[in-house]
Formats: C-alpha cells, structure tokens, sequence
C-alpha cells in the first residue's frame, strides 16, 4: 500500500499552507474572540479550490482528490479549526450533492459551493433529541400537489447562519431509518427560521444554530435522492466527513504541539530550558508519536475513498485516533506552557478548547467504537 501523496496532493498542502499562515493564522485569535464567522477566509480557500477539493472540475470543483483535501484540511486547522470546520461541512455538502444529485441540483448549487458564491453550506441532520441516533428524528416532510412540506427541529447546524444551500433530512414514511428522505433547502425558503447561535466552549467563529421549519414549503425539485433512502445518503456522508474531522484533529494537534515544542525551547527553570526535562520531553515526544499516527491512519482513509475503496471503517478509526489523540496532545501543549497556557496569551488554551467538539461531533467516539467493533464482528 502506498498512500505517499502525489505532487498534486503536495501543490494543494502548499497553497492550503501559505494562506492558512499568511492570512488566516494571524486572524484566528480575533475571529475566535469576537466570535465572528471568517467569510473573507472561506472566499479566500473558495478562491484557492479548497471548498470543493473533491469535486469534478466541470462543477467547479478542483478535483485534485482526497489526500489532497486531508492535508488541506490539516493545514488550515492548525491555523484556524473553527474556519476549518466550515470549511470541511462544504466540501462535504458539495460531494454529496455531486454523488446523489440530479443534474439539475448538482448544476444549481455545487459551482456556487466552490466558488464561494454560497459562503457555505449546511448539513442538517441531529435534532434536538436525536444525535447519535438520527433514526429517532422527528422533523417531517408532508407531500404536497406540487412538493413537500417541512415541519419541525434541527440542532447544531454548522454555518447555519451563511449557508446558500442546506441538506436537510426529514421523515417522509414510516418510523425508524428507512423511513427518512433528504431534500435540498435553500437560504431564505419561507417557514425556515434560523436561530440564535450557541454561546459554545470553542469553535467560537464558527457559528452553530438551531433550525426551525415552520410550513416550510419546498418544490419537488427539491427531493435529493430517493425517497425513503435518506439515511443512505447520510451514512456515506458521514464516512467522508469523518475524514474531514480526523484532519482536522490532526491539523490543531500539530498547531499544539509546535507551540509547545517552540516554549520548550525558551521557557527556562532551574537554569535551563524546560525542553532539557525529560518529563516535559516525554509530552512532546508522546504527542508527536501519536500525531504522525493519526495522521497514518487519516491518509489511510482518504486514499482508500480516493481508489473508491470501502473506507467506512478506516474512516471510524482515523476519527477517534485522531480526535483523541489531539485532545491529549492539546491538554500536554497547555501542561508544557504552565500558568501561560492557561490564558489567552497563548493559542494553546484555544487549540483545548476548540479540540474538544472533535470527539462528539460527525459521530462521538463511543459511535466510532461501535461502527468498528460492528465491522469487526460482522
Ligand atoms: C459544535 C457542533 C457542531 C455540530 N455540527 C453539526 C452539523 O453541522 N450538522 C449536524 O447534523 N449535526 C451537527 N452537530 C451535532 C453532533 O453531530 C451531535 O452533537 C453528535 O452526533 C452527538 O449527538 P448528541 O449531542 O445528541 O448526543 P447524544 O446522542 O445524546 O449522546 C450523548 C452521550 O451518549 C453517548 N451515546 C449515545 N448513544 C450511544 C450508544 N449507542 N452507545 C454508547 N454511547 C452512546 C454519546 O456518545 C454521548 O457521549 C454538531 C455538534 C456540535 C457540538
């Protein structure tokens, strides 16, 4: 197996990388603390090709594949990871709308995903009371002569707030998964209501909020997929996603380590540098053992999507390897620091508390657990 990246892989890591650190880095302390979503930085990765890396060339996309997208992805994460996180929710809004499409639908929104004509888009699948177990939703879509009718709640919706185009699932039959149809919302569609945004422990820039649909009429255009064969359409969609969330823990792992590894270096105690202790070698070496293992097992995963290989279970496995292991190596970046990583001096008090979502969202570890040792027992 050889998943090294290609040149064009490494063409995308080189852009991705020089914007991140040019522009989006020296913003990520400010957008976090003012809360304010990072449009001009999403324009700016649109304008780059990275809100559609996996996408065909004739939708807009730069169709350079998924190692390419992963180690985009790692990039801006280590600079930004609430940009990053907007960024990883369009790229896999405009895969799936070009994989389970018509068209028409494909036509009508994935050039304006890549392109940054929509800032973003929006996948809207957990409700209030069903999160792990989307098969619980209660949100439905009613036929109508000419269409459907929305009604009901969506929670947690990524870039809700900027998103042109939302995929939303709904129940269109009966109880349980096969039940579930998925349609395509547009921004301003009458009876949707977006709420206030979550006041949330990290990812402070990326805005996250609930979503109301209130006789929300949609055409019947507006159908993606089959019907009853939404849940389908949210698993694959998922498997993808968790691709983008392991890269993105790999990305704010690495920010984490390289300012611990840098304080190391000048921080001083006992007429030396703390880096000559070996406790606090110990740290560093610990979570960049366990950072290049997260990143094998994430490039694992994109290179197996990119061949169009099953990947559902390696894609489970880079997720919790690598979510876990960036919330250790961010609470060791902050252990290294001392009293200074406690504050908002230092970005390592934001690496912790932005790292923190990687283990709950596009599926908790215990969700990953459960989706491998499934596969293992199958
Ligand atoms: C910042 C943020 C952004 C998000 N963005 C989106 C988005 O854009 N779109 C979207 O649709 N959703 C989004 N989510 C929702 C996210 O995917 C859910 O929060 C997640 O799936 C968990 O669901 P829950 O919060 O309802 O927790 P629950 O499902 O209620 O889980 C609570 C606890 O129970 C555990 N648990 C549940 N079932 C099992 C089981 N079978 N075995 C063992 N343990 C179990 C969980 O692991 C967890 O520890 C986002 C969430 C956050 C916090």
């Amino acid at each position: 197996m050889d998943f090294s990246p290609t040149e064009t892989d490494l063409e995308v890591q080189r852009a991705a990388r020089a914007y991140a650190q040019r522009v989006i880095a020296p913003r990520a302390h400010e957008l976090s603390e003012g809360e304010i979503f990072p449009e001009a930085e999403v324009r700016g990765l649109a304008e780059l090709g990275l809100m559609g890396v996996n996408v065909p060339s004739d939708l807009g996309g730069a169709e350079a594949g998924v190692v390419a997208y992963s180690l985009a992805m790692q990039e801006v994460a280590a600079a930004c990871a609430s940009t990053a996180v907007t960024m990883s929710v369009t790229n896999m809004v405009a895969e799936i709308i070009t994989r389970f499409g018509t068209r028409d639908q494909a036509e009508r929104h994935v050039p304006r995903l890549c392109s940054g004509e929509y800032v973003a888009g929006s996948f809207a699948l957990s409700e209030p009371e069903a999160g792990s177990d989307p098969g619980g939703m209660r949100t439905t879509a009613k036929k109508t002569a000419t269409g459907w009718v929305l009604d009901g709640q969506k929670q947690w919706i990524t870039s809700g707030t900027h998103a042109g185009v939302f995929v939303v699932w709904a129940r269109t039959g009966e109880p349980g998964t096969r039940g579930i149809s998925c349609f395509l919302v547009e921004q301003g569609a009458k009876g949707l209501r977006i709420g206030k945004r979550e006041d949330k422990l990290g990812l402070r820039a990326s805005s996250t909020v609930p979503l109301a649909f209130e006789g929300c009429e949609v055409p019947d255009a507006a159908l993606f997929g089959p019907q009853g064969g939404g849940f389908k359409i949210a698993m694959t969609a998922l498997d993808g996603g968790r691709i983008g969330i392991a890269s993105q823990a790999c990305g704010i792992a690495a920010a984490a380590l390289a300012a611990a590894t840098d304080y190391a270096r000048q921080r001083r105690a006992f007429d030396r540098p703390i880096g000559d202790f070996q406790a606090i070698q110990w740290m560093l070496a610990d979570s960049r053992t366990e950072l290049d293992a997260a990143r094998a097992l994430t490039l694992r995963a994109a290179w197996l999507k990119g061949r169009g290989q099953p990947f559902s279970r390696e894609a489970s496995m880079a997720k919790l390897f690598a979510s876990e292991a960036c919330n250790r190596a961010c609470q060791k970046a902050v252990q290294v620091l001392g009293g200074y990583g406690y504050t908002r001096e230092f970005p390592v008090e934001r690496y912790l508390r932005d790292a923190r979502v990687t283990t709950i969202y596009e599926g908790t570890s215990e969700i990953q657990r459960t989706v491998i040792a499934r596969m293992l027992l199958a």
